[in-house]
């Protein structure tokens, strides 16, 4: 066995690369391989979960060229209570979708994705009330609802936990939950079989319809079509109708105008990028969440904070982070330190490292000072001009990396001694001034957000 697995790794190692290879398949030892099942050895739970996620196809593959024939992995832990297998080109496991309309029909709901599960700041807490209230049902007053947000912000969160409770407090209703991707799929899939009076019946007897990403349809002109004939239908019916959208309906491109124009008629709330508290919050709880997962792990103080501060992009990317912060260092057996998360999510860090440019930074700071734009590259010295100018300087040496003589350049081609001054003057400042470092947090602030 010891032979075969040190071949199967060899390969892996191509296959997935060498930081996914040393994290997730260097721990895990084949047991053995019977009637076509590989019994693979993982040391934690969570290790198994994430492998036969997102390797299993790989192992199969390889195992099977070496040791063939090989159909299935079976995963098992030290600890073991329960044995999971994942069967060959098995997707990736979700919960068994409750059957809320047709099982053919609607998508499966992620168990994850609940209104208790749903962390509200300021950025969201609109869009929250909102599919709170739709989801509470009563009389029909926002129809259609219309979620929209950037990518991982939580519109399908939503939908799932609508959705969900939906079909808990109404549960004769027939709920039917689909990507507009799959609804254009069916819509061409009963084109080709010439069912398309089955696929309008269909979705004309349930009684809510929700629709997630629906911007993909733009352009798809016969699905668009169907769509919106689908969409009239229902609501002359006083059917619900739930949509989301990764930007305001005005702004989708190659959506016919009529469609667009409905789909505002009803409520229209979106998703803000996030904000620091909010994904405070979020890591708090999910931190929550993984601590049930892996009893007894450290977290030093001000890991969350650090994460919060410096992960902006979404909160998926933010999520991610954490677990794999989590699986680190419950492998390596060690307490989660600033040091360790500044190692182990480097690249994650890099990403989100905002590229502030020295404009935006001048702009920024002439708009918080009401001075003009121009007085940052002018020659004016009295103080009111020259401090706020200063502080520029400083910000473009801390959140840039142009070095002094470019700075200067774009200061009105000061000499880089001049900048260095500006600099050091701040620097001492804000020291001994409470309020000017207050002022020069804000600002920085403002321009990472
Ligand atoms: P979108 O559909 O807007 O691209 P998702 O709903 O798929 O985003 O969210 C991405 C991930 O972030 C999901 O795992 C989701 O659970 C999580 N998430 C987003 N917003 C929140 C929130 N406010 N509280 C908890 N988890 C959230
Ligand atoms: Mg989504």
């Amino acid at each position: 066995m010891d032979k075969i697995w040190g071949q199967a790794r060899e390969e892996l190692q191509k296959i997935v690369g060498a930081d996914s290879f040393a994290t997730w398949i260097e721990p895990l030892r084949l047991s053995g391989v019977n009637e076509g099942t590989a019994v693979i050895l993982c040391p934690t739970r969570f290790l198994s979960d994430w492998v036969s996620r997102h390797y299993s196809d790989d192992i199969l593959k390889v195992l099977d060229r070496i040791e063939g024939p090989v159909h299935r992995i079976s995963f098992e832990t030290r600890s073991q209570t329960s044995r999971q297998v994942a069967a060959a080109n098995s997707e990736p496991k979700r919960p068994a979708p409750r059957a809320a309309a047709d099982d053919e029909l609607t998508a499966p709901l992620d168990q994850r994705f609940t209104f208790d599960n749903f962390v509200v700041g300021k950025p969201n807490e609109l869009a929250h009330a909102a599919a709170r209230r739709v989801a509470e049902g009563g009389p029909v007053t926002f129809n259609p609802l219309f979620l929209y947000g950037g990518v991982g912000l939580g519109k399908t969160h939503l939908m799932h936990a609508m959705a969900r409770e939906i079909q808990a407090r109404q549960p004769e209703a027939k709920v039917l939950y689909l990507s507009a991707e799959q609804f254009m799929y069916r819509f061409v899939q009963a084109l080709r079989d010439r069912t398309v009076m089955d696929f309008k019946e269909l979705f004309r007897t349930v009684s809510v319809l929700m629709v997630d990403d629906v911007q993909f349809i733009a352009g798809k002109d016969s699905t668009q079509e169907e769509f919106f004939h689908t969409f009239n239908t229902l609501v002359d019916q006083g059917k619900q109708i739930i949509i989301s959208a990764d930007r305001a309906p005005g702004e989708i491109k190659d959506m016919e105008e009529r469609i667009k124009s409905r789909l505002q008629c009803g409520l229209v709330v979106d998703l803000h990028p996030t904000d620091y508290e909010l994904r405070l919050g979020i890591l708090q709880s999910k931190t929550d969440t993984f601590r049930t997962q892996y009893p007894g792990l450290q977290l030093a103080p001000g890991v969350l904070e650090f994460l919060a501060h410096r992960i902006t992009s979404n909160v998926r990317v933010l999520e991610g982070a954490l677990q794999r912060l989590f699986a680190f260092a419950s492998l390596m057996g060690r307490e989660i330190t600033l040091d360790m998360t500044q190692e182990c999510l480097a690249d994650i860090l890099r990403a989100n490292d905002r590229k502030v440019s020295i404009e935006e930074i001048q702009r920024k700071v002439a708009e918080h000072y009401n001075i003009r734009l121009s007085d940052m590259i002018g020659p004016k010295r009295v103080r009111t001009v020259a401090r706020p100018r200063q502080i520029a300087m400083y910000l473009a040496k801390q959140m840039t990396s142009r070095s002094l003589p470019e700075i200067g350049r774009r200061f009105g081609g000061r000499d880089h001694t001049t900048i260095m001054h500006g600099v050091r003057k701040i620097e001492e400042l804000r020291s001994a001034d409470r309020s000017l470092a207050e002022d020069i947090d804000l600002l920085r602030r403002l321009l990472e957000a």
